[in-house]
């Protein structure tokens, strides 16, 4: 296919990765509005997001309708948006480069979803590393739409001809299964999708851990233990203290546990070099002190997420504004959808 040909990838553990090309890429990707942000969300699709709204055609979108198949209830759902957009604004996002708007504004999704529903099979979904975790978390509300949530997914991305897929490494089962629904309906009814790829500035995609040491940062699970872009100074400094150490290592160069390593891997996110190299040494030479190590990461994580919280706090209780960005954003993304569409109907012979 021609967009998959100019583009320039890797294959890594069985996985096509992005990294750069000099085609005119189409970027999509989507943040649930489930909860506060967190400093994965930013490290995994927003930093990314900002790199990549200079140079191309984005399509960044509050995922309203994904939320549903975890958060049923409402109530707080235009709170979330809001607080979402907001954030990403905050982050850099700039609504008159990217489009930037809310899934359940963009009716079309829902049209492509049920024809992508039609050429997904229940043994893949089932298959899915995030539909079983996510069945175990709620074993009471394992609805339909969470096991068609790649589905979904794959209707935000193919809906605008996408091929750039900004996303972290949790999604990369989903960008795998996104192709094969793409090259299905292809064969089926002919070339209307190119591939989408997960697309990361660097090599590998990124995921940032938990400060406990166990999984990654997000923004239902593991709250105590991941660093949110509201949280204050002080929350962040108590957090970050609590992440688990121990003695320190017993022989040079040694290699680091888990935990360990995920504190150095947070370091290499928000400190300088100079920081990063003097704990390196001081861990291979057995002087380490983990203690002064948490307060350096604590410092520079205030540093690196006090600004983002001050501007979203201003940009979130100023509704209209919001209003007005969302419905821009829309406006955009209904247009590229409907050219989708037509080719769509026109190639399942939808036209009668
Ligand atoms: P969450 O898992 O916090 O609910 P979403 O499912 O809304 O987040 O994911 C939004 C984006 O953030 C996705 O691109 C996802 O890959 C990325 N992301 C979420 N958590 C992490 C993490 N800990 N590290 C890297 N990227 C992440």
């Amino acid at each position: 296919m021609a967009a998959k040909a100019a583009l320039y990838f890797t294959v890594k553990h069985n996985s096509y990765i992005c990294c750069m090309s000099k085609a005119n890429a189409i970027v999509m990707s989507g943040i649930r509005p489930t909860g506060f942000l967190h400093l994965g969300n930013y490290f995994g699709a927003m930093r990314n997001y900002v790199k990549l709204q200079d140079q191309y055609t984005c399509f960044f979108m509050v995922a309203d309708l994904h939320a549903l198949t975890t958060h049923p209830d409402t109530k707080e759902l235009k709170e979330n948006v809001h607080r979402v957009l907001a954030e990403n604004i905050a982050c850099g996002i700039d609504p008159d480069k990217a489009a930037l708007y809310c899934q359940s504004h963009v009716r079309e999704t829902s049209e492509l979803y049920l024809y992508l529903n039609m050429l997904a099979y229940l043994g893949e979904l089932e298959k899915t590393t995030t539909f079983k975790e996510k069945a175990r978390m709620q074993p009471d509300n394992i609805n339909a739409g969470l096991l068609t949530y790649p589905v979904l997914q794959t209707a935000d991305i193919i809906l605008h001809r996408a091929t750039w897929v900004p996303v972290g490494k949790d999604q990369e089962q989903h960008l795998e299964m996104a192709r094969n629904f793409v090259n299905r309906f292809n064969h089926r009814y002919g070339n209307v999708f190119p591939e989408p790829l997960a697309y990361n500035f660097g090599e590998d995609l990124v995921k940032v851990p938990s400060l406990d040491g166990t999984g990654k940062m997000s923004k239902s699970e593991n709250q105590l233990a991941t660093l949110y872009l509201a949280d204050t100074d002080e929350v962040i400094r108590k957090k970050v203290m609590k992440a688990k150490t121990d003695g320190g290592p017993t022989a040079p160069d040694s290699a680091k546990p888990d935990y360990i390593e995920n504190i150095f891997q947070l370091m290499r996110l928000v400190s300088t070099t100079e920081v990063i190299a003097h704990y390196e040494n001081a861990y291979n030479d057995c002087s380490i002190r983990y203690g002064d190590m948490k307060k350096q990461l604590a410092e520079d994580m205030v540093q690196f997420i006090s600004p983002i919280r001050e501007k979203a706090e201003s940009i979130r209780t100023n509704e209209s504004y919001l209003h007005d960005i969302m419905e821009k954003g829309a406006e955009k993304a209904r247009k590229s959808a409907s050219e989708t569409m037509n080719l769509v109907r026109e190639a399942m012979g939808l036209h009668y």
